[in-house]
């Protein structure tokens, strides 16, 4: 079925929790396959938090199939298929996300991602959820949980892509983990006519129209609206990550007060993100990328978070707009706005606590739009 969709220039990708790569025939004919990425479900860095997840499972026999296949795959000089290994941050394992960049980067993997868990039971969800915000998809609201962002009827999914189950049977997509909404099946129709079949016409329409009445759509963070600055985009398109020193830029502010500010808010954001900082063109401090594309088919890479130490003000880049944050706007003291720019004179002018709130929530947002 691979090397069928390969043939048909279809990109494929496996989502797996990596046992049966123990089997070293196995991981090498996977390693020799046209597929094009491996995603490697490992919620934990040792035996121990691994566990709590995959309770049937076993992290060293995960762990040397997972470098028999990076191995196998070295051996043919082969890049793909990507393999990225997949970290869901959780109460009980979230301490373990530095190890888990230390694995991937010792396993020799292409990508390490976190994602943010999703809740079924929500009675015990902090149970489950981790402290870090960044990693919360859901907003606490008069004491109940609902996802942060809203959503139109947009499901990129339900037009672009479909997930087939090990016994062929036809779903919307991956988050149908029990096969609950079947679409089809390869064992009686081939895939086209499943594709345009009424099943799945009828499952879209559902989505577009009453996507609030679907548990699973309702629970996903496909299609939230962003408010993403496309003016903004068009003016910076040019600006790139340099290996300038962010320190030298920051001490030759004239300003001395905007100079401390700046240092003030590059430990925030450092926090927030856990990402280094770079220069981005000769003025910008950013943290962590990401990559976008427009319908257009315009592409670029652009950062998460960053800031700029202009003459006017102390510029910071929210990059998922403030539209959905009208209650943090609301509490955060005096300032201006462009679309996906604040502008402040000074630090004092603002809570420091909402201002913190807004960039974690912008970055988290920007996070599941992007990177999930
Ligand atoms: S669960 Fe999410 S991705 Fe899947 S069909 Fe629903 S909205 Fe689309």
């Amino acid at each position: 079925m691979i090397d069928y969709a390969y043939e048909k220039k279809i990109f494929t990708v496996i989502s797996t929790n990596g046992t049966r790569l123990a089997n070293p025939q196995f991981a090498r004919e996977l390693a020799a396959s046209k597929l094009g990425r491996l995603i490697l479900s490992v919620d934990g860095a040792t035996e121990e938090t691994y566990k709590v997840y995959r309770q049937a499972g076993h992290f060293s026999r995960v762990i040397r199939g997972i470098r028999q296949f990076i191995e196998a795959r070295r051996e043919l000089g082969k890049k793909y298929p990507l393999a990225d290994l997949q970290f869901i941050v959780m109460a009980h394992n979230e301490h373990e996300m530095d190890a888990i960049k230390k694995l991937g980067k010792e396993l020799g993997v292409d990508r390490v991602i976190f994602k943010s868990p999703q809740i079924y039971d929500f009675e015990n969800a902090e149970q489950t959820l981790p402290q870090n915000p960044r990693f919360r998809r859901y907003h606490k609201v008069n004491g109940e949980y609902r996802l942060k962002g809203s959503y139109s009827g947009y499901c990129k999914k339900i037009w672009y892509g479909s997930a087939i189950t090990w016994d062929g049977k036809v779903i919307p997509c991956c988050f149908d983990k029990d096969a609950e909404f079947q679409l089809g099946d390869l064992a009686d129709s081939n895939f086209a006519e499943i594709w345009e079949g009424d099943n799945y016409h009828r499952f879209r329409n559902l989505v577009r129209n009453k996507r609030d009445s679907i548990e699973m759509c309702k629970n996903c963070t496909e299609g939230l609206k962003i408010f993403l600055n496309r003016r903004m985009h068009m003016a910076d398109i040019k600006t790139k990550p340099t290996d300038n020193s962010v320190t030298d830029f920051l001490n030759s502010v004239e300003d001395e007060k905007k100079r401390a500010d700046s240092f003030k808010i590059l430990e925030m954001m450092r926090e927030v993100t856990g990402d280094e900082p770079k220069m981005w063109g000769p003025s910008i401090v950013g943290f962590g990328d990401y990559h976008y594309k427009y319908e257009s088919g315009r592409e670029g890479d652009f950062f998460l978070t960053g800031f700029s130490p202009r003459k006017q003000n102390l510029t910071l880049y929210i990059m998922a707009g403030f539209k959905r944050y009208e209650e943090l706007m609301a509490k955060l003291g005096k300032y201006k706005t462009g679309k996906s720019c604040l502008y402040i004179k000074k630090l004092e002018d603002v809570d420091p606590d909402v201002l913190k709130t807004l960039v974690t929530e912008s970055v988290a947002h920007m996070e599941r739009q992007y990177k999930q």
